[in-house]
């Protein structure tokens, strides 16, 4: 059933004041969207682990105060003078925002339709406001449109996540050339790694989960992967390779000494993706596995929103679900913290009344 929701004259959020000042509550008065805006009431919110560039200034070009969030699923409250001149929005649908707060549609990438490559690609809860708090703003072009059937068996807070969590390593896996059978190696099973071993079991790879000791290993197996291989019992390299070697290679850990033990399990042709920001150091390669294997090493990050769009479908066709906690929004701290502390099983998510 769609809800009208009614407009307040302020609402509530989590905003950060400047570099290295913490996190503080506000009240934010509502005004008018702009022609090319909509205005939303937020379901819910993900916290994500880059929540905390604007706390650190990690990300160039963050203007402050912010309020951060970009795994947003909200309701259309109202909308500017130009947005949706043929009417596929409707006050009290149900839509996303995720990391890709929109593109500027006239640079070189945008004319050739690579939106996710936008050279002023702005980010939601970076550039503009982000949804922790009760309403937000969004530019239309950063609008993720989500199937009726997307809330059928997973709640507002399961589907939060996939906006950024969840399209980086669905974009990840479905982008590394492969075919039916080939063997993705996920290492780390976290807030990324949860996710990309459904996507890649379900895309239709068999997956080896790597990480390090044994309590994570009914989780791996259960999500669907082939093997769970524990990296303080295991050769990893050794192991894979008997197995013909990696395909696909999905590093979700956030470890730079990691990342470069995993390398050498590729086998010919294998792609390598970092999709993690470790920031411990620099990722070594030995160049003649490289070379003769003609491996690729590759980055990755979070598409644009019609990635977000087919990473949705996907995920509800294929009953793919985030992990998630759910947190009331005057429970920011404690779940900020929390993931600090990385403790999640697996992502941490404001929720707010309907
Ligand atoms: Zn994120
Ligand atoms: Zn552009």
């Amino acid at each position: 059933m769609t809800s009208i929701p009614t407009i307040p004259k302020t609402y509530r959020a989590v905003s950060c004041p400047g570099l290295n000042r913490g996190f503080e509550f506000v009240t934010v008065p509502v005004r008018d969207p702009k022609p090319t805006e909509l205005f939303l009431k937020v379901l819910a919110s993900g916290i994500c682990n880059s929540d905390h560039f604007l706390l650190d200034g990690m990300w160039p070009g963050i203007s402050y105060p912010r309020i951060p969030g970009h795994e947003v699923i909200a309701r259309i409250v109202s909308f500017g003078s130009v947005v949706d001149p043929r009417g596929q929005y409707k006050v009290g649908d149900v839509v996303g925002v995720g990391w890709s707060g929109g593109y500027c549609s006239i640079c070189r990438f945008c004319r050739k339709g690579d939106f996710a490559a936008c050279v002023e690609q702005p980010v939601t809860g970076f550039s503009h406001d982000g949804g922790h708090g009760e309403f937000m703003y969004a530019p239309q072009n950063a609008i993720v449109t989500l199937p009726e059937d997307s809330f059928k068996n997973s709640s507002y807070a399961e589907l939060a996540p996939l906006l950024c969590a969840g399209v980086t390593v669905y974009d990840a896996v479905r982008t590394s050339p492969h075919k039916p059978g080939d063997i993705c190696v996920v290492q780390g099973i976290g807030g990324l790694g949860h996710l990309a071993i459904q996507y890649a079991v379900k895309i239709g790879l068999k997956v080896f989960a790597v990480s390090s000791g044994s309590a994570k290993k009914a989780l791996a197996k259960s999500l669907g992967a082939y093997e769970y291989v524990d990296a303080n019992q295991t050769d990893v390299v050794q192991h894979i390779q008997s197995h013909g070697g990696a395909k696909v290679i999905i590093c979700t850990a956030p470890s730079s000494k990691q990342i470069s033990s995993i390398i050498p399990a590729a086998s010919r042709y294998g792609v390598i993706t970092l999709v993690s920001a470790a920031a411990d150091g620099n990722v070594e390669v030995f160049n003649p596995f490289m070379n003769m294997r003609r491996v690729t090493l590759r980055g990755w990050a979070c598409g644009a929103a019609h990635d977000a769009e087919d990473c949705v479908r996907f995920s509800t066709m294929a009953n793919i679900k985030a992990m998630v906690r759910e947190f009331k929004l005057e429970e920011f701290n404690d779940a900020f913290e929390d993931m600090v502390a990385g403790k999640p099983q697996f992502r941490n998510v404001l929720v707010f009344p309907e």
